[in-house]
């Protein structure tokens, strides 16, 4: 009897729920994970430094790496520094730049990666992709999928509000990314992937529906989670294209026209959904999703970050060239600078200021 389902790459142990911390040793001694203790555990110099204080005691046979920043250079420093150690695995303490760097690094000397987030600013912290700052700009760099993930949500609502944020951004803009792919499949004949749209789509949708807070338990489970599903959705899907659309095409947008002013990767990501969702004619949507991120205290406007009108039309107008071959609402409707200035003012006066 043939196998007649397909597998899926994804992580052997999923642990998120307040105190996960406290049993972290117990989920790296699994045998599939590190049998002998032998452990390089990737951290940041400076807030990492209590997290290590904490957990130390619990992993005395790991080495501990002090990760500089979320660059390529860094990230090859981090292979260099591990490549001599013999270890089981990697584990990836801290935020996005750090869990980044460590799964290319992992990738490099071919040992699996443990995830370990504190903050939940993106839904990369499970995906097969490593986002580093290289001499270009910004690269997404194919490595595995991590072997576990952990996310403590005491951790999480210790951390800063803004990552949370971040993270409401980047889930809820999936809901704009799959809308992106069933025009590609309609339009163009772009094949879809229906369980990794589903996967992308369900994460956004429990977000956007929750009625909790960023400072409620209920309400970071189900982020934690939908952020998780996300990357893996990637993983099935064999790119980002179930999180990935107009959203994120408007997203690099901003951070390529102003990096010194740029906000954060779910402020900019939530904002250019609920404008795709506006532009796609799904205005009833749009201005829920706008309601939902200010609720959560996320920017709607441009100039909620800073931005002027007229430079988010620039945003808007320059999107599409940062992202060739992917067909969104943007690509579809092919605007004018002047009809997108109009879009922009219809959007403005739906969502209400
Ligand atoms: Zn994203």
């Amino acid at each position: 009897m043939p196998v007649l389902t397909r597998l899926i790459p994804s992580p052997i142990v999923v642990d998120i729920r307040p105190g996960a911390l406290d049993d972290l040793a117990t989920v790296l001694a699994d045998q599939r994970i590190s049998s002998s203790g032998k452990l390089a555990v990737a951290i940041s110099g400076g807030s990492g430094a209590r997290l290590r204080e904490r957990i130390s005691p619990a992993l005395p046979d790991a080495d501990w790496f002090e990760v500089g920043g979320g660059t390529l250079d860094n990230a090859i420093k981090l292979a260099e520094a591990m490549k001599r150690g013999h270890y089981d695995a990697v584990v990836g303490l801290g935020g996005g730049k750090i869990i980044d760097c460590a799964k290319f690094a992992a990738a490099r000397v071919g040992l699996p990666l443990v995830a370990v987030a504190t903050n939940l600013s993106h839904d990369g912290l499970c995906s097969p992709v490593a986002t580093l700052d290289n001499d270009a700009g910004r690269g997404s760099y194919g490595v595995p999928n991590p072997i576990a993930v952990v996310i403590d949500l005491d951790v999480i609502r210790a951390a800063p509000v803004r990552f949370v944020r971040s993270g409401i951004g980047d889930a809820l803009s999936n809901i704009s990314a799959v809308a992106d792919w069933e025009l590609a499949n309609r339009e163009k004949g772009e094949s879809i992937d229906g369980l990794a749209a589903a996967m992308a789509r369900q994460a956004g949708e429990a977000v956007l529906r929750h009625p909790g807070g960023v400072g409620d338990d209920s309400f970071l489970q189900v982020l934690a989670e939908g952020l998780v599903l996300t990357g893996i959705s990637m993983s099935v899907a064999g790119d980002s294209r179930p999180a990935s659309g107009a959203c994120h095409e408007i997203n690099h947008a901003f951070d390529l026209l102003f990096p010194k002013r740029a906000a954060s990767h779910g402020e900019q990501c939530g904002m250019g959904a609920a404008f795709a969702m506006h532009l796609r004619g799904a205005r009833e949507e749009s201005a829920y999703m706008a309601a939902v991120l200010r609720r959560h205290g996320l920017p709607v406007l441009p100039e909620d970050i800073g931005f002027t009108p007229e430079e988010f039309v620039q945003v808007v107008e320059f999107a599409p060239s940062t992202r060739p071959g992917r067909y969104t609402i943007l690509e579809h409707l092919d605007l004018s600078t002047d009809q997108i200035r109009d879009a922009y003012a219809d959007y403005a006066k739906a969502i209400g200021s």
